[in-house]
C-alpha cells in the first residue's frame, strides 16, 4: 500500500481536492492524509492569539470569514443537495466548537483543539466528495491512533499498534484517508506535530504500515538545487538520498518538514516528492541510492541565533564543552552548528525563547556574545566522496562573503556555513552561478 500526503495548496479549493480525487482513484489501495486546506490553521492560529488576548471580538470576526470561505467551499464542492447538507453539517459543528471557545477562559489545550480543526474539516468534507461520486473510502481518525508521548515525540510503536488494530477492524475499501498534522499526547488530549506537520503524519504512518512508497504532493515539482525563491534558474533533482534530502530538509528547504525523512529511512521506505498541478512529472525520489557525486543542492535556515562563549579558562579545561551544553539542556535548547578554538566556542540556535535565561547563565564562563538574524546556508551532496577542492570551490564561491562560522566535515553530505541573513540571497544566488550552474 502507498501513503500519499497532499497539501494546504493540493486541497486549498474545490477545483484542486478535484484533482486530487482524480490522482488517487486509480483503483490501487492507499491511505491518503491530508493537509487542511491552505490558510486555514493560520487563521485558527491567529484566533487563538485574539483568545489569548482576550478579544473575543476579535476572534469571532475571524470565525465569520473562515466560515463565510467554507461556505462557498460547500457550495461549490457537491452537485447534489444531499451533499451540500452533510458538507454544510460539517461546516455548523466545527464552527459551533470555535464560537464555544470564545466564551471560555482560554488555554492551551483549547487552543490545541482549535488548531486540530482544519484537518478534520478537509479530510470529513473530502471523504464527502469522494462517496459522492461513488469511491467507497473510510475515514481513519487520527486521533484513533496518532500518538506523542511525554517528550512530544512520535510514539511509534503506540502508532504501529493502533494503527493496525484499526486496519484490521475497518472494512477493506481502496482509499483511506486521515488528517495530517493532528494526534494525541501522552494523556489522550488533542495535539499538534507542529507547523507542517503533516509530511510528518504520512511518513510516521508510512513506517507504521511498512508501506511500498510514501508520496508528499505539494505544488512544486520537487526537492529544487536551490531556493526558487529567492534564486533564479533553479533546477529540480530527481533522486536524492536519506541522508542529503535530511540535511537539505533540516536546513531549510520549505517543501517538506524536518523531521519526515526519519521514520521512512528507518523502515527503507521511498519517498516521492509530487506536483499535484502537474502529477506526470517524476518528482524527486529519495532512497538510499544518491545519483552522483559532489554538490547536489543549497538551502537557506533563516532566523538562526549565534552565540560565542569566549573564555580564559577553556584553555586545556577538559569538561568545558559539557558544562556549556548542558546550559542549553536545561532550557532544551537544541543546537544546530558549532565551532570551537582553543579560546572560544561558537554554536547556533533557532529557537530564542530562553535567549535571556542562556545568556545569562553562559557568562558564568567568560564574556557573550550574541549574533540574531543570521541564516544557515547548507551546501549538500555526496561531497566527501568528491576528490579534494571541493573546499576550496566551496571557499571561492563564497570569495567576498562574510561568513561568521562554517561547519565542514560533521557529516559527508554538508558544508554549513553562517551568515548574516542579509547577504542570504546574495550567498544563494553566488552558489547557484559558481557551483551548481557551471
Ligand atoms: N495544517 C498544518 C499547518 O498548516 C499542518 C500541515 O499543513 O502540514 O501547519
Ligand atoms: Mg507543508
Amino acid at each position: 500500500m502507498k501513503v500519499l500526503k497532499f497539501g494546504g495548496t493540493s486541497v486549498g479549493s474545490p477545483e484542486n481536492m478535484r484533482m486530487v480525487m482524480k490522482i488517487i482513484t486509480d483503483g490501487e489501495q492507499k491511505l491518503v492524509v491530508l493537509s487542511a486546506m491552505s490558510g486555514t490553521t493560520n487563521s485558527l492560529v491567529e484566533i487563538s492569539k485574539h483568545l489569548y488576548n482576550k478579544d473575543a471580538q476579535a476572534a469571532r470576526s475571524v470565525i465569520k470569514a473562515l466560515r463565510d470561505k467554507y461556505d462557498k467551499v460547500v457550495d461549490e464542492l457537491y452537485s447534489a443537495d444531499h451533499y451540500k447538507q452533510k458538507g454544510a453539517a460539517v461546516i455548523a459543528e466545527v464552527f459551533g466548537l470555535l464560537e464555544g471557545l470564545t466564551s471560555k477562559e482560554f488555554n492551551e489545550w483549547d487552543e490545541k483543539v482549535a488548531l486540530a480543526q482544519g484537518e478534520l474539516i478537509s479530510t470529513r468534507l473530502f471523504t464527502l466528495l469522494m462517496e459522492e461520486n461513488g469511491h467507497r473510502t473510510e475515514l481513519l481518525p487520527a486521533l484513533d491512533f496518532m500518538r506523542v508521548d511525554e517528550e512530544r515525540a512520535a510514539d511509534m510503536e503506540a502508532i504501529e499498534t493502533l494503527l493496525s488494530e484499526i486496519m484490521a477492524g475497518t472494512p477493506k475499501v481502496k482509499y483511506y484517508i486521515t488528517q495530517g498534522f493532528i494526534c494525541r499526547d501522552a494523556e489522550g488530549r488533542i495535539d499538534n506535530l507542529e507547523r507542517g506537520g503533516s509530511d510528518y503524519t504520512a511518513s510516521l504512518v508510512g513506517a507504521a504500515l511498512d508501506a511500498d512508497e510514501i508520496q508528499i504532493w505539494t505544488d512544486i515539482d520537487g526537492f529544487h538545487n536551490n531556493d526558487p525563491r529567492f534564486v533564479a534558474n533553479t533546477r529540480k533533482i530527481d533522486q536524492l538520498s536519506f541522508n542529503e534530502a535530511a540535511e537539505l530538509a533540516y536546513f531549510g528547504a520549505k517543501i517538506l518538514h524536518p523531521q519526515t525523512i526519519s521514520p521512512a529511512r528507518v523502515k527503507n521506505i521511498p519517498v516521492r516528492l509530487k506536483n499535484t498541478m502537474n502529477p506526470g512529472d517524476g518528482g524527486t525520489l529519495i532512497t538510499t541510492v544518491s545519483d552522483g557525486t559532489g554538490i547536489k543542492a543549497v538551502a537557506a535556515k533563516d532566523g538562526i541565533t549565534a552565540i560565542k562563549i569566549r573564555s580564559g579558562r577553556m584553555f586545556m579545561a577538559y569538561g568545558f564543552l559539557k558544562r556549556v551544553f548542558e546550559v542549553f539542556e536545561t532550557f532544551k535548547t537544541p543546537i544546530d552548528m558549532i565551532t570551537t578554538s582553543e579560546v572560544a566556542v561558537s554554536l547556533t540556535i533557532d529557537n530564542t525563547k530562553y535567549l535571556k535565561e542562556i545568556g545569562s547563565q553562559l557568562l558564568q564562563f567568560g564574556e557573550v556574545e550574541i549574533d540574531q538574524d543570521m541564516s544557515i546556508i547548507c551546501i549538500v551532496g555526496d561531497i566527501i566522496r568528491e576528490e579534494t577542492g571541493f573546499a576550496s570551490r566551496v571557499f571561492n564561491a563564497l570569495d567576498g562573503i562574510p561568513i561568521r562560522m562554517i561547519s565542514y566535515g560533521g557529516s559527508r553530505y554538508n558544508i554549513s556555513v553562517l551568515v548574516p541573513t542579509s547577504h542570504k540571497q546574495t550567498t544563494l544566488q553566488t552558489l547557484s552561478d559558481k557551483l551548481l550552474n557551471e
